[in-house]
C-alpha cells in the first residue's frame, strides 16, 4: 500500500509527480502529499485525503523545482492528518522522505533521536527514518572515498558515491521492517536516493530523466524501460545517471526491462468506474490469459515458465497453495479442479497464516502463490518460508517483474493489463482459468483420457464467449441491485466449485457496498447462519445444472420457509419451483472447470450496481488499498 513517486530530469517535477499519484492512488488514499528541491530548500505540499485535495494546495505553491517526491498514503502508524500525511521532512530541515511499509522498530529509533534532540511533528513509524538519515548524515565524513564508477547506460554518468547516499545506507542497516522510500537532501539539489526492502520499487530510464515508482502505471506515460529493484538495493539518481548498490556497498549491473503494455491499458475509457471496465473486459482477459498456452493436439495446457519437466511433476503428489483474499478464493477453486481431474491432495491455506504457521509438509509438495500485483507481503513471505524449507515455489502473478515473480522459482503470468479497480474481478476471473489449466496439465500427465483432454481444452477456449454471454445479464441483475440495496446483510449459498464464489461474491459486497456479507456451503447455512435468516436478510444461491441442484433448492426452500428473501442464480435449462426465488439470474450451463469463472460474473456485477446504488465510491472504497504491502 502508499503510492511513491519520485522525478529527476528537466521538467518540472510536480506536474510529473501529481500524474503519478493519480495514477498510483489505489494503493493508498488517506493523504498525499509532494515536495520539490527548488532554490537550495524543501518545498513541501500536503493535506490529508485525495490526490485531488493535494492538486487544489499545490497551487498555493511554487513548485517549479525539476526533482521531487511524492506520496499518496495508506495509514499505518499515525490517523489520517496533515501532519501523518507524507513527505516528511527531518528536523534539521535537509532531509525530506516517502514511505510505504512499516518500521517496526520505530519507536527505540525515536527515543534514541528524541534523547538527541531532535523533534518529531508526526505520529509515523516514517518520521524517525528522515531524522536517522539526518543523524548519520551529520556524522558522515564530508563526502565518501570509493571512486566514481559508470552504470552500464552510456551517459557517462559516473557518480561517486556521497556523504548523502552514505547516510541513507547507514539508516537503512539500523532499520527492521519493510520500506520502499525516496529521499531528498537539500546539500544535493538535482538528485534522489531510493531504497526497497519488501515493498515494491522500479526505476524508469526515461530521455533524461528518471522517475522511481511504486508501480509502471506512474512513469509508463514517460517510459517504457524499467529497472526492478531488489530487496537491499539503493539507487542514488542524478541528472546525468544512475548507481545501484546494496546495503553492503556492493554495485550492481541494472538490467533494463521493457514494460509491454501502454498507457492506454490503465486508463478508464468510457466507463464510469475501473471496477466496471474491468468486469467487461474479462472476455478479452481470459483470451489473453490462455493465448498459446494450449498443445497442439488440443488435449491438454502448455506453460513455459514452470521450469518442471513432466516428469519432474509426476512426483508431486501434494499441492501446497496460499494467497490471500481474492486470490485465495481461486486457490479454493483451483484445489477443487486438481482433486477432481488430477486426483492429487491440495492444500490451500492463507498465506498471512501460512507464513507463522510451521505446518507439515511432504516433501513431494509443489508449492504454489497466487498475487495479482506479485507484491502481497503476505504471499510473498509465504513463498520465502516455503522456500527457507527447501520448497520449489511456483507464482500465478498478474504484474511482469514483480518481487513474487522474480524470486518464484517459476511461474504462470495472468497477462490480463493493469487492474486499476480496488476489488479485484479480471484477475479473479484469469486466476480461476489459469487454476483450471493447471488441473488439465497436470491430470493430462496422469491418467485423464485424451478425449476428456479434448473436450476440457474445447470449455475452456469458449470460456471468453460464455462469459460474454454472462455479461448480457447487466440490465437485469442492475435492476436487482435496485431492489435489494437497501438491505445490510446478505447470504452467499454455493457448494463444491461454486462455495468459493460464495465467498468471493460476499466478499465483493463487503468490499465495495460495505454490507455485511457472509459465504458458507449451501448446506452449511442450517448449522447456524439460519438464524440470521428473516425478510430483511437476502440469500443468493448458485444452483447449476447437476447432481447436487435439488440439494441447493431444498436449502433455497428452506430460506423461503423462514421469509428470507432468494436471489438464484442457475444455469440455462434449470427449473425451480414456481415462486420459490423473488429473482432469478440465468447463466450459460457450462464445463464443470469454466463454471466458476461464468458464475463469477453475475455476482461482480451485483455487487457493483448495489455499491453504485447506494452511492459508494467504487474504485476506492474506505479502508482499502490494492496490493497489500504492509503486514
Ligand atoms: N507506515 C507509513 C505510514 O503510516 C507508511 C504506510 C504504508 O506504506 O502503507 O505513514
Amino acid at each position: 500500500m502508499c503510492g511513491i513517486v519520485g522525478y529527476v530530469g528537466k521538467q518540472k517535477a510536480s506536474a510529473i509527480i501529481l500524474e503519478g499519484l493519480k495514477r498510483l492512488e489505489y494503493r493508498g488514499y488517506d493523504s498525499a502529499g509532494v515536495c520539490v528541491l527548488q532554490g537550495g530548500k524543501l518545498d513541501v505540499a500536503k493535506k490529508a485525503g485525495r490526490v485531488e485535495n493535494l492538486v487544489k494546495e499545490v497551487t498555493k505553491h511554487h513548485l517549479t523545482g525539476t526533482t521531487g517526491i511524492g506520496h499518496t498514503r495508506w495509514a499505518t502508524h499515525g490517523g489520517v492528518t496533515d501532519a501523518n500525511a507524507h513527505p516528511h521532512v527531518s528536523s534539521d530541515g535537509k532531509f525530506a522522505l516517502i514511505h510505504n511499509g512499516v518500521i517496526e522498530n520505530y519507536s527505540q529509533i525515536k527515543g534514541f533521536l528524541l534523547s538527541k534532540g531532535y523533534t518529531f511533528q508526526s505520529e509515523t513509524d516514517t518520521e524517525v527514518l528522515c531524522n536517522l538519515i539526518a543523524y548519520h548524515y551529520a556524522k558522515e565524513p564530508v563526502e565518501g572515498s570509493r571512486s566514481p564508477h559508470g552504470n552500464g547506460q552510456g551517459n557517462g554518468g559516473a557518480i561517486a558515491t556521497s556523504r548523502f547516499l552514505e547516510s541513507v545506507r547507514k539508516t537503512l542497516r539500523h532499520v527492521e521492517g519493510t520500506y520502499g522510500i525516496a529521499v531528498l537532501c537539500v546539500d544535493y539539489p538535482a538528485e534522489l536516493v531510493a531504497a526497497r526492502k519488501a515493498s515494491p520499487l522500479l526505476l524508469g530510464v526515461g530521455d533524461g530523466e528518471y522517475i522511481i515508482a511504486s508501480d509502471a502505471s506512474a512513469l509508463i506515460s514517460r517510459t517504457q524501460n524499467v529497472v526492478y529493484l531488489k530487496d537491499g538495493e539503493l539507487v542514488h539518481l542524478t541528472k546525468t545517471g544512475f548507481t545501484i548498490t546494496t546495503l553492503d556497498q556492493e554495485d550492481v549491473s541494472p538490467v533494463v526491462d521493457k514494460i509491454t503494455w501502454s498507457i492506454k491499458d490503465a486508463e478508464i475509457g468510457t466507463y464510469a468506474h475501473f471496477m466496471e471496465k474491468e468486469i467487461f473486459e474479462q472476455p478479452l482477459a481470459l483470451e489473453n490469459s490462455m493465448r498459446g498456452r494450449f498443445s497442439e493436439d488440443g488435449s491438454t495446457a502448455n506453460f513455459g515458465g514452470l521450469n518442471l519437466t513432466a516428469s519432474e511433476l509426476r512426483q508431486i503428489d501434494r499441492f501446497m497453495f496460499c494467497a490471500c483474499g481474492t486470490a485465495w478464493h481461486a486457490c479454493l477453486v483451483t484445489e477443487h479442479l486438481i482433486e477432481r481431474f488430477a486426483r492429487l491432495p491440495v492444500e490451500v491455506d492463507y498465506a498471512s497464516e501460512f507464513r507463522y504457521r510451521n505446518s507439515p509438509l511432504d516433501r513431494n509438495t509443489l508449492f504454489f502463490v497466487m498475487s495479482q500485483s506479485g507484491e502481497t507481503i503476505d504471499t510473498l513471505a509465504a513463498l520465502r518460508e516455503a522456500q527457507r524449507k527447501g520448497y520449489r515455489v511456483l507464482a500465478i502473478n498478474n504484474v511482469v517483474g514483480s518481487t513474487i515473480a522474480r524470486e518464484a522459482n517459476g511461474g504462470i503470468y495472468q497477462h490480463v493489463g493493469p487492474e486499476i479497480g480496488v476489488a479485484s474481478t479480471k484477475a479473479f476471473t484469469s486466476q480461476l482459468l489459469l487454476g483450471a489449466m493447471l488441473a488439465l496439465y497436470i491430470a493430462r500427465l496422469r491418467d485423464m483420457s485424451f478425449s476428456d483432454g479434448v473436450i476440457y481444452v474445447k470449455a475452456l477456449k469458449g470460456a471468453p464467449d460464455l462469459v460474454r454471454d454472462a455479461l448480457k445479464q447487466a440490465p437485469h441483475i442492475q435492476a436487482i441491485a435496485k431492489r435489494f440495496a437497501h438491505h445490510t446483510d446478505f447470504l452467499f449459498l454455493g457448494r463444491l466449485s461454486l462455495f468459493p464464489l460464495a465467498l468471493e461474491g460476499a466478499l465483493k459486497l463487503k468490499e465495495i457496498s460495505y454490507i455485511h456479507a457472509e459465504g458458507y456451503p449451501a448446506a452449511e447455512m442450517k448449522h447456524g447462519p439460519i438464524a440470521l435468516i428473516s425478510e430483511k436478510c437476502p440469500s443468493v444461491f448458485f444452483a447449476p445444472k447437476g447432481e447436487i441442484f435439488n440439494k441447493v433448492v431444498s436449502s433455497m426452500q428452506e430460506i423461503k420457509a423462514r421469509k428470507g428473501p432468494v436471489i438464484a442464480i442457475i444455469t440455462e435449462g434449470c427449473e425451480l419451483p414456481p415462486g420459490l426465488a423473488d429473482e432469478v439470474i440465468t447463466i450459460p450451463d457450462c464445463h464443470e472447470a469454466v463454471l466458476p469463472i461464468v458464475a463469477a460474473v453475475p455476482v461482480q456485477l451485483l455487487s457493483y450496481y448495489i455499491a453504485v446504488e447506494r452511492g459508494c465510491d467504487v474504485d476506492k472504497p474506505r479502508n482499502l488499498a490494492k496490493s497489500v504491502t504492509v503486514e
